[in-house]
């Protein structure tokens, strides 16, 4: 899981090394299907459930899930969210992060820093007989306190030998409640967060997923895992 992770975050830095105007989406999905082979591993996302890249990119509005392209050339003030996962020795690693394309507006600055922010807050949570909901609460309380909205739609999830395991990990949620933290589970902790409201659609091309009311909404996330000496973020790049 270090192994899967260390290369997951290597290839999340470069491409979001690589976010500058004029750029396109597929030129970022390149470099990181480039790095992962070049590690010897797999890209998660490539054919999972039909997904045609290696990497989820979604600009400004789209929430996640949107798929590179030729076509999509990177603006001046855009946010770029890059989703990316990569499968080494039997497991996988999952992280993303969203990027500053040029200058961009102070509420999008705010935002993205308040997504890391509340990434953080759930993270605080991930303790031995904790639970589920301790953790979706404490990143909703900093999320609403700030005046944002989480996306309920989709979660955080169990990650492992498969990109998507049990337990989910809402960005929502009661304290106290939902499965209990133990020692040696990991964790895909990935906070959506919107300037607006918290519904969001999805397009026609089957996997974009933007907010209803078109404002701006960012992403975070790493893999992490319970260990006997606390929290490792598995994903997390020094
Ligand atoms: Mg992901
Ligand atoms: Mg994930």
């Amino acid at each position: 899981m270090k192994q899967a992770g260390r290369i997951t975050g290597e290839a999340l830095i470069l491409a979001g090394e690589a976010v500058k105007p004029g750029i396109t989406t597929k030129h970022l999905d390149d470099i990181i299907r480039h790095y992962i082979e070049k590690c010897g591993a797999k890209p998660s996302f490539l054919g999972y459930g039909g997904f045609p890249a290696s990497a989820c990119i979604s600009i400004n509005d789209q929430v996640i899930h949107g798929i590179p392209s030729a076509n999509t050339i990177l603006q001046e003030g855009d946010i770029v969210k890059i989703d990316v996962g990569a499968y080494y020795r039997g497991f996988h690693g999952d992280s993303a992060n969203t990027f500053a394309c040029g200058k961009i507006s102070a509420e999008a600055e705010r935002l993205i820093r308040v997504t890391k922010e509340s990434f953080w807050k759930g993270v605080e949570q991930v303790k031995e007989g904790n639970r589920i909901g301790d953790i979706g609460s404490a990143i909703e309380t900093h999320v609403t306190e700030s005046g944002y909205s989480v996306v309920k739609r989709y979660v955080g999830h169990g990650v492992g030998q498969e990109l998507h395991e049990s337990p989910e990990v809402p960005n929502y949620g009661k304290a106290g409640r939902g499965p209990r933290l133990a020692v040696g589970m990991t964790l895909a902790i990935e906070p959506m967060v919107n300037v607006g409201t918290s519904d969001v659609i999805e397009l026609s091309d089957g996997w974009t997923v933007l907010t209803r009311d078109r404002k701006l909404s960012a992403h975070y996330e790493h893999s992490i895992a319970l260990t006997e000496n606390g929290v490792e973020v598995l994903t997390y790049i020094e």
